[in-house]
């Protein structure tokens, strides 16, 4: 058998290496001793340089596990002693969706060998998707023993965490894998040899009874709560990785459903609307030749007679469709802007250049006209046919938003588009969830514990402001039979689903296992690193559509407090309907500079989304002023925000005057 290559990548996580790479050496060691001990099997993809940050390791670690070009091995080196800077064990251990105890075990065994301070290492390993993880101590030494002690192992268990056929593995049992591997089992180990292949899975049958076979993958199992546990078997640290804000967009972008296309009318109903094609005109514009001032049609040769003179005024053209009678020569006639030049003529006098000299016995109209100038020259005051748009050309292009300003539907009206093809905009469904959650206008004083949905009519509200059709799906109860019913509704008729609450960490918080272990959905992430909003979820569910063809319909399930709902509306959401509706270049808010009205605090841990008031200023700079308090749960500070600041993670004041991003959620 071919020995299969596999991928290694090696994570130094290290305050003092990631300040200077020259101080790193446990990386070129480990690299050694794969190259030297690793028979021949890895190749090394890539190795970083990570501060002891609990968020940089969860972030290079879902980038080297959850792509298509995951690696087979990830090894971490450093950040697992009792130091308090010490993380990357609680960085990495919520992201395992396996555990391995038994490479721990055979880690701190083999270094135990060398010295009790083997102890002081707290390794861990396991499985995310298809990629191992072990974690190595920092010292050099004690990161070479360790990884000496299990790589000749590393093959098997990566191939078969990778999706390898257990059973073609196994064929031979130990002994052969031993071989393979290049290791020679103790006596104890030989005694045991039989269950141990049993453990792995079945190499032979006894008695030819079928081995029983999961038809899903571990990793897209369900890692909620499962809520029949109850509130003692709760996860009491969340299971799921803090994602950056960008992280958690891009996962939301790259599991929006692609835009479809329809065809629409040309009315107002269009606006909002991507195109899904290029548009021509099917006429030119303008579409006769027409006069560009008041005037008077005349007829220049080129070398004939002056247009100086009298001239009687033979007929009249309107901007008005009609007969025009032809113009003779010695005549002229009185034209208005936009008017049809008549035939015959060939240019247009100003009414300035003229003088009237008679009128009709009636004093009605006019009867001769002079003009003054000799210098009028053929076509002079006409716009030619087609000058503005000419038939067949490319007015507006795929990918275009036809907007409420209004000029995208005035080009397609004038040039005779009566139907285009667009993108398909997506149809959000809001449910508000919470057993105290009752409605606004229920008649009535609250009782103890009840509280208003204002989430509800704010989203929707949201919604609807960025051009969506939403439907209301009401309230459900933080019963598990309750969300599941209100989610599968909403699931039949719209595409996505905007829910808040229920996805904190209490035990009615429901919407994570219900999505994931009743409707076999998939979370993406259940936690981003942002103030307020941490808890925001978003989820897929793969369903049937009532034609039968399969179809994705996405779950944001956003948190209670009503200022994280909003602002996690705006930040997740509307990118992904963004996107849905074919719009190609802006995905979220547009991003202004605005000038501090006052000092704002920013919070130390995480970046925060503080709501303010924009106003454009006299010199044109967008000024904030602060909504006041932003405690989550303060529905005022949502008041007159149009705008949030992005705010840093540090501890800084960001002082009255200063510029700082923001973004802008409504218009100024
Ligand atoms: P939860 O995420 O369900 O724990 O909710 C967090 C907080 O937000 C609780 O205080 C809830 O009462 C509150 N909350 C949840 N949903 C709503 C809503 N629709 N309107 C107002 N407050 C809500
Ligand atoms: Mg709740």
């Amino acid at each position: 058998m071919d020995k299969p290559r596999l991928q290694a990548a090696i994570l130094i996580i290290s305050d003092t290496a990631f300040q200077d790479p020259s101080t790193d050496k446990a990386g070129d060691i480990l690299s050694d001793v794969i190259a030297i001990d690793g028979n021949d099997q890895w190749d090394f993809t890539k190795r970083d340089i990570l501060p002891d940050d609990v968020l940089a390791i969860q972030h290079a670690i879902t980038q080297y596990c959850d792509g298509e070009d995951f690696v087979n091995l990830l090894i971490t080196t450093g950040g697992t002693g009792f130091a308090v800077k010490d993380n990357t064990p609680e960085a990495v251990t919520p992201l395992l969706h396996r555990h391995a105890p038994g490479l721990v075990h055979g880690m701190l065994q083999a270094s135990l060998e060398v010295t009790p301070f083997a102890l002081m290492s707290r390794p861990v390993a396991g499985v995310r998707s298809k990629t191992l993880i072990v974690t190595l101590p920092g010292s050099p030494k004690g990161a070479k023993e360790n990884l000496q002690a299990i790589l000749r192992l590393m093959p098997h268990a990566c191939q078969q965490a990778a999706g390898g056929d257990s059973r073609k593995l196994h064929t031979g049992g130990v002994k052969k894998l031993e071989e393979d591997a290049g290791v020679s089992g103790n006596k104890r180990q030989k005694h045991h040899h039989d269950d141990h292949v049993h453990s792995h899975d079945h190499t032979h049958n006894h008695g030819g009874h079928v081995v029983p076979k999961a038809h899903t993958r571990p990793e897209d199992r369900p890692i909620s709560n499962d809520p029949r546990a109850g509130p003692t078997s709760r996860y009491r640290n969340s299971p799921y990785a803090m994602l950056p804000v960008e992280d958690a967009v891009g996962l939301i972008l790259a599991n929006s459903p692609a835009p479809e296309t329809i065809n629409m009318p040309v009315n107002g109903s269009l606006v909002g609307y991507v195109l899904a094609e290029d548009v021509k005109a099917n006429d030119p514009v303008p579409a006769y030749r027409a006069s560009i001032v008041d005037g008077y049609a005349v007829i220049v040769s080129e070398n004939g007679p002056s247009t100086k003179g009298m001239f009687p005024v033979a007929s009249i053209s309107h901007a008005a469709p009609g007969e025009i009678p032809t113009l003779q020569r010695g005549q002229i006639a009185r034209i208005t802007t936009g008017a049809p030049l008549p035939p015959g003529a060939n240019s247009v006098v100003m009414v300035e250049d003229t003088v009237l000299r008679s009128m009709t016995d009636d004093s009605q109209e006019e009867k001769v006209v002079e003009i003054l100038t000799d210098q009028v020259k053929a076509d002079e005051n006409i716009r030619e046919i087609g000058s503005d748009i000419k038939a067949g050309e490319v007015v507006l292009r795929k990918g275009e938003e036809i907007t409420a300003v209004g000029g995208e539907l005035g080009l397609l009206a004038s040039v005779g588009k009566a139907e285009v093809m667009v993108y398909r905009k997506p149809v959000i469904g809001v449910l508000s969830t919470g057993d105290e959650i009752v409605m606004h206008d229920r008649p009535g004083p609250l009782q103890l514990g009840e509280v208003r949905d204002c989430n509800r009519p704010t989203l929707m509200a949201a919604i609807k402001g960025w051009g969506f059709q939403v439907v209301d799906y009401g309230i459900a109860k933080d019963k598990p039979g309750s969300l599941e019913e209100h989610l599968r509704n909403a699931l039949r008729d719209v595409d996505v689903i905007v829910t808040s609450g229920g996805v904190s960490m209490g035990e009615l918080d429901l919407l994570k296992p219900t999505v994931e272990r009743s409707l076999g959905g998939k979370i993406h992430f259940g936690r981003v690193n942002m103030k307020p909003g941490k808890p925001t979820t978003f989820a897929t569910v793969p369903l049937k559509t009532n034609d039968g063809n399969p179809a994705t319909k996405l779950v944001f399930s956003l948190p209670g407090n009503p200022a994280s709902a909003l602002v996690t509306s705006h930040l997740f959401v509307l990118p992904s309907l963004q996107y849905s509706s074919g719009k190609q270049e802006l995905h979220g808010l547009p991003r202004v500079k605005a000038q501090l009205e006052e000092d704002v605090r920013c919070d130390p841990k995480r970046p925060e989304y503080h709501r303010v008031s924009l106003t454009p200023g006299p010199n044109g700079l967008l000024h904030a002023t602060s909504t006041g308090g932003q405690r989550s749960s303060k529905v005022t500070s949502l008041r007159q925000a149009n705008g949030l600041l992005c705010l840093p993670a540090k501890e800084w004041t960001a002082p009255k005057g200063e510029v700082v991003d923001a973004l802008l959620m409504g218009g100024l």
